[in-house]
């Protein structure tokens, strides 16, 4: 059957590794003013925020098997009634529609992370994306790739997209892609056989690709003319028309990260990435946010292992293979510490750290939730999770190849659905009513 505990992530863990404390001074940054860095978030709030961020959303003596049943059921009505409830667009003032001044205006652009071999995955995508929504709008691509791509895939791309359309391909320098110097090979080939079991541990590409969306991209030379990245990956599917421009939405309503679907992990691929990233707060506590997501990464509820494995995540992440980041908010000096930290820690390779829940921490943690954003109206699939809503009577706009509602084609993974966490303790009455 097909095994999969959630978001494909995976690992053994390593007990051992040394925790150091971090300090500005191991990054080979210059430190940086505390003013600049900070949230500005207060040593009573920061204080605060660490107690709760150690212990459970929920206490685990008052965890019954009934108190859980009813969460559960909440939850679960939740989301039905928020996939059920007919949406189109975001209700805000000023959305930019095709032919709009301002529409395509956007530093922008869909960012496509592939092998040669994924060619015919990758059009298939792209063209869904295209009709759905930038035949409207004209943003560009960039294609990376850690080889090179052949002449025949730069042709089969230029093909598949529309005339005029700006399209970039490159190569990903072995600086920012191949296994740093910090990680030795023997470790991490014992590491590996401990972690088989887990999806894609030991591929040594897969180690690079998750560090690479964790921690490189942004710093591409492709990408930096640009503010906002769409990722797109091969395969995947988009069901409704959006018919407004998405990245200028972004930026009017100060978002700084947009996502689809909100999973819980495999534990067992981040065993210490909690820990260690609990090490790094207490080292840098004004970091925190004082409006930050901490009951999403504290809940204990849903899959109370997965909290019990990682020592205090729940897991909860959103599913980066789509994602449309705000990378001057990667770049800035918070999330660039943290990955500096992240990266001494090793657990890239020791573990199996996804980008997934490295970005989603981090934004969890250090960002204001009010700027994260759920694209609910959205219609995506990546095999095999679906965020699908349901259009008003009448609309035209979804093309009714996913259903409503609809989330995972096996019931068993349905627990894997942390949406409806976030919806409970993350959106204000602002989000709620946006849609
Ligand atoms: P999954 O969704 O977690 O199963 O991982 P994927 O296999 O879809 O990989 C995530 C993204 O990284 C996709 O866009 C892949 O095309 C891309 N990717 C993964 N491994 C490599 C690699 O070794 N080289 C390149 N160029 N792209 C990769
Ligand atoms: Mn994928």
């Amino acid at each position: 059957g097909y095994q999969l505990a959630s978001g494909y992530g995976y690992t053994d863990g390593l007990g051992e590794m040394a925790s150091k404390p971090y300090k500005w001074y191991t990054t080979g940054l210059s430190a940086p003013l505390l003013s600049d860095v900070a949230n500005g978030t207060q040593p009573h709030t920061y204080k605060e925020l660490l107690n709760k961020l150690q212990s459970p959303l929920v206490d685990k003596e008052s965890l019954d098997r009934k108190v859980v049943d009813d969460l559960l059921k909440e939850r679960k009505q939740i989301y039905w009634n928020t996939l059920h409830t007919p949406i189109k667009e975001p209700k805000v003032d000023g959305l930019v529609r095709p032919g709009d001044k301002l529409a395509g205006s956007s530093k922008a652009c869909f960012l496509c992370l592939v092998r040669n071999e994924d060619l015919d995955g990758i059009i298939g995508s792209i063209q869904e994306l295209e009709e759905q929504f930038n035949e409207d709008f004209n943003y560009p691509y960039v294609f990376l790739n850690d080889g090179k791509f052949t002449k025949d895939f730069k042709d089969a791309i230029r093909k598949a997209l529309p005339r005029g359309r700006k399209i970039e391909f490159g190569s990903i320098e072995p600086s920012l892609w191949d296994m740093p110097s910090n990680i030795d090979e023997n470790e991490f080939k014992e590491h590996m056989e401990k972690l088989s079991g887990i999806q894609h541990a030991d591929q040594l590409s897969y180690h690079n690709m998750c560090r690479f969306y964790s921690k490189s991209f942004y710093h591409h030379p492709l990408l930096k003319k640009y503010k906002y990245a769409w990722r797109v990956e091969p395969g995947v599917h988009f069901y409704c028309k959006v018919e407004y421009d998405v990245f200028q939405f972004m930026q009017m309503n100060d978002k700084i990260y947009g996502y689809v679907l909100n999973l819980y992990d495999s534990p067992e691929s981040i065993e210490t990435l909690w820990t260690k990233t609990f090490d790094f707060l207490q080292e840098n506590p004004h970091y925190l946010n004082e409006n930050c997501a901490h009951e999403w990464v504290r809940d204990n509820v849903q899959k109370p292992d997965n909290y019990d494995v990682t020592q205090g995540y729940s897991t909860c992440h959103f599913w980066t293979n789509f994602e449309i980041t705000d990378m001057d908010w990667l770049r800035g000096p918070i999330y660039e510490a943290y990955m500096e930290f992240l990266d001494s820690q090793k657990g890239f390779y020791y573990e199996r750290w996804g980008d997934a829940p490295v970005r989603s921490l981090a934004l969890a943690l250090f960002a204001d939730k009010g700027r994260i954003h759920w694209f609910r109206d959205i219609a995506y699939s990546h095999f095999p999770y679906t965020n699908c809503p349901s259009c008003p009577e009448g609309s035209e706009r979804c093309n009714g190849d996913c259903r409503p509602g609809f989330f995972v084609p096996w019931e068993n993974l349905e627990i894997e659905n942390c949406q409806a966490t976030w919806i409970k303790y993350s959106m204000d009455q602002k989000d709620l009513d946006m849609y």
